[in-house]
């Protein structure tokens, strides 16, 4: 059976007082392989990983390569791989649309508009995306609710109503201190990126390091006002707990 709205109270009420092991423990054995966690080997990507792989290492994990991330992201996956021997699913973006794009519009059309820039995230993320998430019943994220101003509203159980399925953020009110206290004791593979001050990972031309007193996310398209700074894989705010 397709999932539904009215899943999600359920599962609130199985999970409101697990801490976020035993929330991914039950997600895994609840949902199988019809759920997935999306990485883009951020910090918080990698701390779930370790988490989930130390429960499973079946567990369903998979990327968007966009074809312009930075060369510490593809080092970090194969870190990944080489640690815990997880199957990471790489999915690209269609290779006609993303042809068509940069003739009409150019390498760098992000650059020139809102417009351009989503039209850009619509073809080399958000097409994969959907196409990751058809057949799963629920996703796994690794947002945080401090990360900006565009995630203050998000919860840990959520229904995706633009895609139609269950969104979890197993860490959404961890602090940046957590994450970094988990991957330090835990010994976790991360994305050398973090050490050259980009908190936030993404495609190489969208991001940019910040200095210390800057918006975790002031570097994803910098060039932007902060209430466009997403790139619309998370866009749905409608929540339930
Ligand atoms: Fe394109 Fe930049 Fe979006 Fe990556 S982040 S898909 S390069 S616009």
């Amino acid at each position: 059976m397709s999932p539904n709205e009215q899943d999600v109270q359920t599962i609130l009420e199985e999970t409101g007082d697990l801490d976020t092991l035993g929330l991914l423990r039950f997600l895994l054995s609840h949902y199988g392989d019809r759920i997935a966690l999306a990485s883009s080997f951020g910090a918080e990507d990698q701390v779930l990983t370790d988490m989930i792989c130390n429960i499973s290492t079946s567990a369903r994990v998979f990327t968007l390569d966009t074809g312009r991330l930075h060369q510490e992201t593809y080092d970090c996956m194969h870190a990944t791989r080489e640690k815990y021997g997880v199957d990471i699913r790489v999915a690209f973006p269609d290779r006609q649309q993303v042809s068509q794009m940069v003739r009409q519009k150019g390498p760098n059309l992000f650059y020139e508009s809102v417009e351009n820039r989503k039209l850009c995230c619509q073809i080399r993320k958000i097409e994969p995306l959907q196409r990751e998430l058809t057949g799963l019943d629920a996703w796994i994220v690794g947002l945080r609710r401090e990360q900006s101003v565009t995630r203050q509203e998000l919860q840990r159980v959520a229904w995706d109503d633009a895609n139609g399925l269950i969104k979890f953020a197993p860490l959404i009110d961890w602090t940046e201190e957590q994450v970094w206290e988990y991957i330090r004791e835990h010994k976790v593979p991360y994305n050398g990126l973090h050490d050259k001050q980009f908190p936030s990972i993404g495609c190489a031309p969208c991001t940019r390091a910040v200095a210390a007193d800057e918006d975790v996310r002031a570097g994803r398209w910098w060039w932007e006002q902060p209430e466009h700074k997403e790139c619309g894989l998370h866009w749905d705010k409608r929540t339930t707990a």
